[in-house]
C-alpha cells in the first residue's frame, strides 16, 4: 500500500552508479529505472534503447520544445535528459522508478518532484576514482581531466541530497542503496493520506 517512489541518484563519473543500480534492479526487478536520451555517441557495448536513446542534437532540441523531457542537461558537452512519459506512466501504475542523471539535472527534478529521494554516490577518494576511470578505458585523456574537474565541483551539492553512499565496495554500496529504498518505503509523509489509503483499501 505504500506509495510509488522516485529515487534519483548522481555521483561523479566513474563511481560506479551504474554497477550499483543493476545489482539493486538485479535483487528487485519490480522498480524501473529510466533510460535517458543524449546526444553523445555510443560507447562500446551499449545498447541503443538500453543504455540509452541516442539522438542527433536537432531531435534532442525538438524533444525539449515539445516538452518531453522531466529534466534535461548539458554534461560533458552533450545533452541528456530523462524522458518524461515513461516516468510519469510508471509512477502512476505504483512502481518505484531510479533516475540516474547528474546534479544539474537532480536539482531541476528537486523543484517539480520534492517527495523524490536523492541520493548521492561518493567514491573513496578522488584518486581511486581517476584509478576508476581510467581502467574503464573508454575516455579520452582530456575527457578524464574534464570528468575529474567535475566530480569536485559536483561533490559541492552533497549537502542538497538527503543521503550518501561511499562505493567503497560494491556490495557494501548496493546494501547501504536498498536499505535506503526500503526505509523510504516505510516513510510517514502525510499520516492522512495514509490513513485514507487504509480506509479505502480496507
Ligand atoms: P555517461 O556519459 O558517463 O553515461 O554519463 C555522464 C553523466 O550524465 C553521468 O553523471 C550521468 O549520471 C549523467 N546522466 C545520464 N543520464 C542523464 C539524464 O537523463 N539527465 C541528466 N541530467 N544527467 C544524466
Amino acid at each position: 500500500m505504500s506509495e510509488a517512489k522516485l529515487f534519483i541518484l548522481s555521483g561523479p563519473s566513474g563511481v560506479g552508479k551504474g554497477t550499483i543500480v543493476s545489482e539493486v534492479l538485479k535483487e528487485d526487478p519490480g522498480i524501473h529505472l529510466s533510460v535517458s536520451a543524449t546526444t553523445r555517441s555510443p560507447r562500446k557495448g551499449e545498447v541503443p534503447g538500453v543504455s540509452y536513446y541516442f539522438m542527433e542534437d536537432a531531435q534532442f532540441r525538438s524533444e525539449i520544445r515539445a516538452g518531453g523531457f522531466l529534466e534535461y542537461a548539458d554534461v560533458h558537452g552533450h545533452f541528456y535528459g530523462t524522458p518524461k512519459a515513461p516516468v510519469m506512466e510508471k509512477l502512476a501504475e505504483g512502481k518505484d522508478v531510479i533516475l540516474e542523471i547528474d546534479v544539474q539535472g537532480a536539482m531541476k527534478v528537486r523543484e517539480t518532484y520534492p517527495d523524490g529521494v536523492f541520493i548521492f554516490i561518493l567514491p573513496p577518494s578522488l584518486h581511486e576514482l581517476r584509478r576508476r576511470i581510467e581502467e574503464r578505458g573508454t575516455e579520452s585523456r582530456e575527457d578524464i581531466e574534464l570528468r575529474l574537474g567535475k566530480a569536485v565541483s559536483e561533490m559541492n551539492y552533497l549537502d542538497r541530497y538527503e543521503y550518501y553512499v561511499v562505493n567503497e565496495d560494491l556490495q557494501g554500496a548496493v546494501a547501504d542503496v536498498r536499505a535506503i529504498m526500503r526505509a523510504e518505503r516505510c516513510r510517514v509523509r502525510k499520516a492522512e493520506d495514509i490513513l485514507k489509503k487504509i480506509e479505502e483499501e480496507s
